[in-house]
């Protein structure tokens, strides 16, 4: 007879929950970071025009070669430093777990900080260890160090700025810990156009360093690209992990013609990032509500009770992130990606009547 998944399925997946996604028909979407903003119509056009050109019958060439030099240039990669391409940094955060899961091979984190580290660290059989934030989500550094002295890990990711907490570390802490670390430290820079800081031009400074990105937080969540930054020899080695195929024909035309264009991108995304001072002030003066300070295109806080608030939400047509038992450092929390004027007009006033 046929055994059951129950049976055969490795026991750590069993014991996982799949990514949460919430169905946002409908909804005023506040819930994954993306840019509120499209395109420009005009551009739309054009963007058109250039995927018809796009040889689907091809293969895609395996590096993506082309736009790697157009994001090397655009985003001012150092001399000596190489990219490589990821269907998305969710797949790039895979490809670097995988590649240094040896046997007994630990992986250090702080926490909370974006699950997909952990769910890597369990499907690569890496062994997790973290370092709880700070209770204002600041960053422990000498708490930290002490842990990677004691663990030795050989893979750490911090999230600058942090997700969900959009905290920035400050530069002196991240320094300490790449400097402290025997092993890989992984900056993941989803944020950096509304950080505005960045590890990537120092790159050469640190051998042990690599930077990540996305163009997801940037208005181009749907194209899936993240790209990496490290020295050649490390990404001769995560090379061998990817997918020879990784990032589709499409994918990189679309992102061709969105970096030809990336002031548009920008200028919504500082569009976004005024948006984000005034909602703060509006959300801090609800009842009961503290908003935690962010550096990225989101904002957290913590309300009376957040599953209230998240289902008065909802009725009311708005989708937000709830936080609530994932993390005790995230209990009565939730999460809202920063959007267009009259979107955050709704969210308070939806968010006044649901608290
Ligand atoms: C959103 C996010 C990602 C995922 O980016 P994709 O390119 O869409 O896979 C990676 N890291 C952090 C910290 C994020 O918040």
């Amino acid at each position: 007879m046929a055994l059951t998944p129950q049976q055969l399925v490795r026991a750590e997946i069993l014991a996982l929950r799949a990514y949460p996604v919430a169905d946002a028909a409908g909804m005023v979407k506040l819930d994954a970071m993306e840019l509120p903003y499209r395109l420009p119509e005009a551009l739309r056009q054009e963007l058109a025009a250039r995927l018809a050109q796009a040889e689907v019958n091809r293969y895609p060439e395996p590096t993506g070669k082309r736009l790697r030099q157009q994001l090397a240039r655009r985003m001012a990669v150092p001399e000596g430093i190489e990219l490589m391409l990821g269907n998305g940094s969710d797949d790039l955060i895979q490809i670097v777990t995988f590649a240094l899961a040896r046997p007994g091979a630990v992986m250090l984190i702080p926490e909370p900080t974006f699950v997909v580290y952990r769910i890597n660290a369990t499907l690569s059989g890496m062994t997790l260890a973290s370092v709880p934030l700070r209770g204002d989500f600041s960053f422990d550094c000498d708490a930290f160090v002490a842990k990677l002295r004691e663990v030795r890990p050989a893979l750490v990711f911090l999230a600058y700025p942090n997700n969900p907490t959009g905290v920035l570390y400050a530069q002196s802490d991240v320094e300490a810990v790449i400097r402290a670390a025997e092993g890989l430290v992984v900056l993941d820079e989803a944020y950096h156009v509304y950080a505005r800081k960045s590890f990537l031009p120092r790159l050469a400074e640190f051998p042990n360093l690599v930077v990540m990105r996305t163009v997801s937080k940037l208005g181009l969540a749907g194209i899936r690209l993240g790209y990496l930054a490290a020295r050649p020899e490390w990404v001769a080695e995560f090379n061998k992990v990817r997918q020879v195929y990784n990032v589709s024909v499409l994918t990189q035309v679309a992102a061709e013609f969105a970096l030809e264009h990336l002031e548009v991108l920008e200028e919504q995304a500082a569009a976004v990032c005024a948006e984000r001072a005034q909602l703060r002030v509006q959300l801090a003066a609800l009842p009961g509500v503290t908003v935690y300070p962010s550096e990225a295109n989101f904002l957290l806080l913590r309300v009376p009770d957040a599953q209230r608030a998240f289902d008065g939400l909802c009725r009311q047509g708005v989708l937000v992130r709830n936080f609530h038992g994932t993390h005790p450092m995230l209990a009565q929390c939730l999460r809202i990606t920063v959007g267009k004027p009259e979107e955050n007009r709704i969210l308070l006033n939806a968010l006044r009547e649901a608290l």
